[in-house]
């Protein structure tokens, strides 16, 4: 049954948010050139572009902001912060960060060098361009369950460990400086992996003298997929499988803006006390002192509650059936999505669902439009205007494998209603179909072309 968990907390406090008329939407979008990356936030109903940064804090956290102490060395919010880091993870040593990136910055800016291969299920953009950089390879290795949208599989973010074997004996040892595993598979759909797959590639990686270390941005969801989807791990809590997840790694990156609940902060955490000192160098040079990272004390604070509060056993049975009810109750709509839904967002196929639109007229983009013309709904194209490419040769556009629309779900945000209504509003789209214009590109920029490009409707 779809949406019948009731959100486990009430409102305290609100923030209004208003749905603009059809005229104001339609200006609004014409002025973007039909991007809604150009749109202001205010002109948005339901904003689901993103599940990053945009989490709500508990009362919880947002009393903590009032214990932020300033001090540039050792406030006491980096000790509270080292005690979830420590107790939670089991990393002693660590540093924070200001978000996900600079940790992947610190860490391969240290130990990758061209022609280095770091593997992973699947690598975040942030994490491929920092490894590409440094001219490494960046290379993806997830089951290939992973890659069917239409596979059923409980744990579709899973490593293709023979893959991995392979690699690890074609390649000399000191070409692969570590390996990593993303928690859950967000570049996937956000996927997760099981515990039996972590428990494989740690051994692997030991065999083969291979540091191991964890994205951990999505690792309570992940954690909580492995207690209800693997054999042998019901009766267990969410802390303990985390713990087991995290002593089989040698260290992780983590983003706080996802699983921390904080709307800006992370941390680099690594067993290698020697790599440490020297990451702590970089980290004086690009975010700050090693005991605040780029954080104001008070967000160190938020991000170290933020830690503790995504485990709650409620929260998670709540987070991972809201978005999962989203997308059942779609697909009973008869909107075609990926199956099955994973963590902190529904992924719609917008090239089947808008199938009168050929590849070239973005069909993504145009059910990005058409969401936000009919709900100012704003959800983000994942397809052909963000992997598109032309060809340097016969400058004929190279299309991705597939067209989807992401719609994400901040946590806590957002209530069953909310989400319902945005299924109302792909519904009218769904009864209405043949209304959907096609779009085409009048402008773009050299590279990550999605943030900027303007499309006319055809
Ligand atoms: C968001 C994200 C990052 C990068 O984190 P930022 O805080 O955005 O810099 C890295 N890996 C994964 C899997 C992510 O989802």
């Amino acid at each position: 049954m779809p949406f019948n968990l009731p959100e486990p907390w009430r409102v305290k406090v609100v923030e209004p948010i208003s749905l603009p008329s059809e005229r104001e939407r339609e200006k609004r979008l014409k002025k973007a050139g039909f991007n809604l990356f150009d749109v202001p936030a205010e002109a948005v109903f339901i904003d689901l572009l993103t599940d990053s940064g945009t989490s709500a804090m508990s009362d919880n956290q947002w009393a903590g902001l009032m214990l932020g102490d300033e001090s540039y060395a050792g406030a006491r919010n980096y000790y509270r912060f080292e005690e979830a880091v420590t107790e939670i993870f089991g990393f002693s040593h660590f540093v924070p960060v200001h978000q996900g990136r600079v940790a992947e910055n610190l860490l391969f800016s240290t130990l990758v060098q061209p022609d280095m291969i770091v593997p992973n299920n699947n690598h975040f953009d942030t994490t491929r361009a920092n490894i590409e950089i440094h001219r490494g390879l960046a290379v993806d290795l997830v089951i290939k369950e992973g890659r069917d949208p239409a596979a059923k599989h409980p744990f579709k973010g899973d490593i293709d460990l023979e893959r991995v074997r392979r690699l690890f004996e074609e390649t000399p040892r000191a070409r692969i400086p570590l390996a990593m595993l993303t928690l859950t598979n967000n570049s996937g759909g956000g996927q997760p992996v099981s515990l039996a797959n972590i428990q494989g590639y740690s051994e692997l990686c030991r065999e083969f003298g291979i540091p191991f270390y964890i994205d951990a941005c999505r690792f309570a969801e992940n954690a909580f997929f492995i207690q209800q989807r693997e054999e042998g791990q019901q009766g267990r809590s969410i802390p303990e499988i985390v713990r087991e997840i995290f002593d089989l790694a040698d260290g992780c990156t983590m983003s706080a803006k996802k699983d921390g609940l904080a709307n800006m902060g992370g941390f680099l955490a690594t067993r290698d006390h020697e790599l440490l000192e020297t990451i702590k160098q970089r980290l004086i040079l690009i975010e700050g002192f090693p005991t605040y990272g780029g954080l104001a004390g008070r967000d160190l604070e938020a991000v170290a509650r933020g830690l503790w509060e995504v485990m709650d056993p409620e929260y998670l049975r709540f987070r991972v059936s809201q978005v999962g009810a989203f997308g059942e109750r779609l697909a009973s709509l008869g909107v075609p999505i990926i199956q099955p839904v994973g963590g902190h967002a529904v992924y719609i196929d917008a090239r089947s669902f808008l199938s009168h639109l050929p590849q070239a007229a973005f069909p993504g983009q145009a059910l990005v439009v058409a969401l936000y013309r009919g709900g100012a709904v704003r959800g983000v194209e994942i397809g052909s205007v963000m992997f598109g490419r032309k060809d340097p040769q016969t400058g004929q556009e190279i299309y991705p494998e597939l067209d989807l629309v992401r719609l994400a779900v901040p946590r806590r945000v957002y209530t069953n209603t909310h989400l319902r209504y945005v299924c109302d509003v792909l519904e009218e789209i769904r009864d209405h179909l043949d209304q959907v214009k096609g779009l085409k590109m009048v402008y773009e920029a050299p590279v990550l072309r999605h943030f900027t490009a303007r499309f006319e409707e055809i």
